[in-house]
């Protein structure tokens, strides 16, 4: 036996004794794991900065501070979330008693990504133990530091056979891909996606896909361009933009597009210094390989600001763009790096049919002070999530499902979603054996005069 065949088999039997299930369980793994970022923020933060270049503080806004808010969420609401839900009845079920019972789904895979490798690898496992699941714990190989820290830690605060973590690469993905679950949570990019969906076709599995692609950003010229920009530089800088929701690109009026330039600049210069190279509140690339692929994203273009780099430390300066073609390199694929271009349209028009024209993203942020606006994109847009005035904070409100469409996904979760996307929602209707006369009527013969129609 493999030792993913192994991991699979032990949360398999874990989960058939029961145990998970349990309220108190649940409660008890979802502490440990509360305990877990008290005691080991060091070792964490360390593994971050090692694998990221992050901050310590940095790590603790950007990853465990949100985990720890949704476990506390979960902890709090655990027992409203699972109880039977009551529901509508119609004329035929009066009588009886009707209700949704969430109950757990088996075994979930949760395979993470490397950009913010804490947050989306245990918000999933959070929602996992809440719903009573077992889940194999699969962190991104490309976090070296943080995988290797994930697997040491997490066993020894919560439950080691429903929870086995089991690092490696894509041959070790692949096998657990073999294995038979009951969900399957990937957070990556779409085209692995479309891999994951596929081997969980072979067991019928459900899966959640959580991707990402070219998040648009739209500034209108009539908004407060300083604060948009400085707010568009923290969204696209942040983790050196290696944010599933970054805003990708911006969308502006030709008759704004040098101020923007300007005014992203200034925001640069406040949060990272002129030499961001040595401020530790700027990150790096996560490795070469994708060090180079960004790098070969600004061949043929025109730099306005930045641009440096250092490929022996995976350094790239925030850098921006301008006067970019549709059709230039740097708009063929999502850019997960800090290189932001801008590209001009006639107006909101022109804006819409341009994001319309790609494929339904992530996250879309449009800035104005025009409620029209905001509202036109709305409905003549789609993405994963929508956010006007802002980049990324969204994705802090547990009460917003977090997830894609069409391309950028499918499923969400946080908060009550997670403990919902990973729960089967069972019908249930208890009837009594009495009461036989009023189901005469569905009984044949299907006389009319039994059904009252002469
Ligand atoms: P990655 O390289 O870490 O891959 C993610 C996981 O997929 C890893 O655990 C890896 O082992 C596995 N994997 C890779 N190739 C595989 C294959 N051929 N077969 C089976 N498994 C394989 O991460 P990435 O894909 O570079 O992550 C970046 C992407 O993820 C971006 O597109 C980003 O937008 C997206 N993302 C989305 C979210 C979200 O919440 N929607 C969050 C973070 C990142």
């Amino acid at each position: 036996m493999s030792r993913e065949q192994q991991a699979v088999a032990l949360a398999r039997k874990a989960f058939e004794t029961g145990r998970s299930k349990s309220l108190e369980h649940r409660i008890r793994q979802l502490k440990n794991l509360q305990r877990l970022f008290t005691e080991r923020q060091k070792e964490i933060s360390n593994a971050i900065k090692k694998d990221l270049n992050k901050s310590e503080v940095g790590a603790q806004l950007y990853e465990t501070l949100g985990l720890e808010g949704e476990i506390s969420l979960a902890i709090s609401k655990l027992k409203e979330w699972a109880a039977p839900r009551p529901v509508q009845k119609n004329l035929l079920t009066l009588s009886d008693t009707v209700y949704i019972k969430p109950e757990p789904l088996g075994v979930v895979l949760i395979i993470g990504a490397w950009n913010y490798p804490w947050a989306v690898t245990i918000q999933p496992l959070i929602g996992a133990i809440a719903a009573g699941n077992a889940a194999v714990v699969k962190p991104s190989e490309v976090c070296v530091h943080t995988a290797k820290v994930m697997e040491e830690l997490l066993p020894l605060y919560i439950d080691k056979e429903l929870y086995p973590v089991v690092t490696g690469g894509v041959p070790e993905t692949q096998e657990l891909l073999r294995q038979r679950f009951d969900h399957i949570f990937y957070t990556g990019n779409s085209m692995v996606g479309k891999v994951i969906m596929e081997a969980a076709a072979k067991h019928l599995t459900p899966v959640t896909l959580e991707l990402g692609g070219k998040s648009p950003c739209y500034i209108d010229k009539n908004c407060d361009i300083s604060i948009a920009c400085r707010r568009v530089a923290w969204g696209k800088y942040t983790n050196c933009g290696q944010t599933c929701i970054a805003p990708d690109y911006i969308l502006c009026e030709a008759s704004i597009h040098d101020r923007v330039i300007e005014e992203v600049k200034k925001a640069i210069k406040e949060f990272y210094t002129d030499n961001p190279k040595a401020c530790p509140d700027y990150g790096r690339i996560i490795n070469q390989r994708h060090f180079k692929r960004i790098m070969a994203l600004l061949e043929n273009s025109t730099i306005a600001v930045g641009g440096d780099n250092d490929e022996s430390n995976c350094y790239i300066a925030p850098t921006v763009l301008c006067d970019v073609k549709p059709e230039a390199k740097v708009m063929q694929e999502e850019i997960f790096g800090p290189v932001l271009p801008i590209l001009t349209v006639s107006g909101l028009d022109e804006a819409i049919k341009f994001i319309n024209k790609g494929e339904k993203p992530l996250a879309l942020y449009v800035f104005t002070p025009d409620d029209k606006v905001i509202q036109r994109m709305i409905d003549e847009t789609s993405s994963g999530g929508l956010l006007a005035n802002d980049c990324l904070v969204h994705y802090s409100v547990s009460s917003l499902p977090f997830g894609g469409v069409g391309n950028s996904g499918m499923g969400c979760y946080h908060g009550k979603f997670s403990f919902d996307q990973l729960s089967h929602l069972r019908s249930c209707l208890l009837k009594k054996l009495n009461m036989e006369g009023v189901n005469s009527m569905r009984y044949p013969p299907h006389t009319p005069k039994k059904l009252g129609w002469h």
